[in-house]
């Protein structure tokens, strides 16, 4: 077995998965590109493997138990151990308070919360194995508070809360575990957000950046790159850590 380094980013077929799954590949993981349709991963694993990284596509569900063992399973037999995990699976089923279903509240806590639990459960056992590990977890200045987005909120809150009970648990290990909190990055999820509301998407991230410190949006690449440094053996004492990605301060 080679001692590259294996990651596994969920969400990776797309978006700031994919961003984080071409970094980590540039720095030297072999990279499992984790998505919901392993068809759909087929555009970030061909540009991993078309700069000369290694990278498979990975079908799962983050939010079943038994289809994310599965998959790690397939990733441990493929390309070995993984001790990188990103957790960046997501979906968005905005809506007020009192219009939200049980169904809609249900399905964001399940992708994001229950995804990260069994994804990081499923991972751990190689981590500390492996005596090192790197875990990051996605959650978002919406952890903040944020109209419309209840289901959304509580699950990035929550993201901070496993992150920083993961850090303390693993520490002894070798395992660090960080979170990154995004403001506004410009992907389909943010394009879709633009469209339930009728503005076009150009005049919406317009609008967001005029609101940001640094007078722009966010890219896939700027999450990346936060991301690359939680990954990597420098950061070794540093964990439980949450930073805001968001061109400005937020507290
Ligand atoms: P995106 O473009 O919608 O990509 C999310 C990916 O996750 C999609 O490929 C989606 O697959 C996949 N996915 C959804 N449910 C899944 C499941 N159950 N199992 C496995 N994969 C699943 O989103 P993004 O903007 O890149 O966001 C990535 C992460 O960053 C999310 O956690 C999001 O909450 C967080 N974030 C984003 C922003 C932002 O401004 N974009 C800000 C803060 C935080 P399908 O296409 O098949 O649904």
């Amino acid at each position: 077995m080679s001692t590259q380094k294996v990651a596994i980013v969920t969400g990776a077929a797309r978006g700031i998965g994919a961003g984080v799954a071409k970094r980590l590949a540039a720095d030297g993981l072999a990279v499992a590109v984790l998505d919901l349709d392993a068809g759909a991963c087929a555009d970030t694993v061909s540009a991993i493997t078309g700069d000369g990284g290694k990278a498979i596509a990975v079908g799962a569900d983050v939010s079943k138990e038994e289809s994310v063992k599965a998959a790690v399973e397939k990733v441990v037999e493929e390309l070995g151990p993984p001790t990188v995990l990103v957790n960046n699976a997501g979906i968005l089923r905005d809506n007020l308070l009192f219009k939200m279903s049980v169904d809609d509240w249900d399905a964001v806590l399940g992708v994001h919360l229950r995804g990260a639990f069994n994804m990081s459960k499923a991972c751990q056992k190689h981590m500390v194995d492996a005596g090192w590990g790197r875990i990051v977890n996605l959650s978002s200045t919406s952890a903040l508070g944020n109209r419309g987005q209840a289901n959304y909120s509580a699950a990035k809150a929550g993201m901070q809360g496993f992150t920083k009970t993961l850090a303390i648990e693993l520490g002894q290990f070798g395992v660090t575990a960080n979170a990154i909190a995004p403001g506004f990055i410009a992907t389909e999820m943010t394009a879709a957000t633009a469209e339930r509301v009728g503005v076009p998407f150009e005049d919406f991230k317009k609008a967001a950046a005029a609101e940001i410190p640094v007078q722009r949006t966010g890219l896939p690449e700027d999450i990346a790159h936060t991301a690359s440094f939680f990954a990597s053996e420098g950061a070794g004492f540093v964990s439980g850590q949450v930073i805001y990605v968001a061109g400005g301060p937020k507290d």
